[in-house]
């Protein structure tokens, strides 16, 4: 497979920043400036305050993955409508400052990339040649960052259906996949049925899933109390 093709195939076409040269400077830069560094606001008060990511970037921490604000994530412009992405290669997470504009935006596309880097650091996942691993990730990611969350789903029209978690995040999972894999629907449906359920049920490291800030910071608590039974013996 050439470069360019795996370039394509991987979904890095979505990310046009990723591997390029140092930035050359254009009569954009300016405003990509004013992007970049309300970005970078949002990304700090998202990891400060956003009970989902704190909760991850403790998880994460314990497993030895201590994420390093300029170091694992990055904003960067990004082609089409895509809000984020996570980076493998490098163990980066990308924030799309030309897509997010609202504090909760960033909040949510933060967690969710943030549960594939802790799905990256607690297993060995193969992003690139297993579309079982991938699917999984992209099922927890969906399931737990609050992406299928009451409000989220009113503001999209899709509420009142019944089993509606089960079928917002199956949906969301498909569309991830699609956008970053050339698998036909087809395809993509057969696997993410296959691991639906277990991945699905797994909602590590919240224990449950947080279907509102107040859940997320009850999860939190519960993460932070974790160890106080074992060392008070
Ligand atoms: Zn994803």
């Amino acid at each position: 497979m050439d470069q360019s093709k795996q370039e394509k195939d991987y979904g890095y076409d979505l990310f046009p920043e990723r591997n390029k040269g140092p930035n050359k400077g254009s009569f954009l830069s300016h405003s990509l400036l004013t992007f970049h560094n309300k970005c970078e606001l949002m990304l700090k008060f998202a990891m400060e305050t956003s009970p989902y990511a704190k909760l991850l970037l403790r998880a994460m921490e314990s497993s030895g993955c201590k994420v390093i604000k300029d170091r694992h994530l990055s904003c960067e412009e990004c082609d089409g409508t895509v809000s984020g992405g996570f980076d493998a290669a490098s163990s980066q997470i990308v924030l799309c400052q030309n897509n997010i504009h609202q504090q909760s935006h960033m909040n949510r596309v933060v967690t969710h990339e943030l549960i594939h880097a802790f799905d990256h650091c607690r297993a060995h996942v193969d992003w690139f040649n297993n579309f079982r691993h991938l699917a999984c990730s992209e099922i927890r990611a969906a399931n737990l960052s609050g992406d299928c969350t009451f409000t989220n789903e009113c503001n999209r029209l899709n509420f009142g259906l019944k089993q509606h978690q089960q079928e917002c995040v199956r949906g969301r999972a498909l569309r991830s996949i699609l956008a970053v894999r050339k698998i036909s629907r087809e395809e993509a449906e057969k696997i993410v049925d296959e691991v639906f359920d277990t991945c699905f049920n797994d909602h590590a490291p919240f224990g449950r899933i947080p279907h509102s800030k107040k859940d997320a910071n009850f999860a939190y608590r519960d993460y932070e109390n974790r160890d106080r039974y074992n060392s008070n013996l």
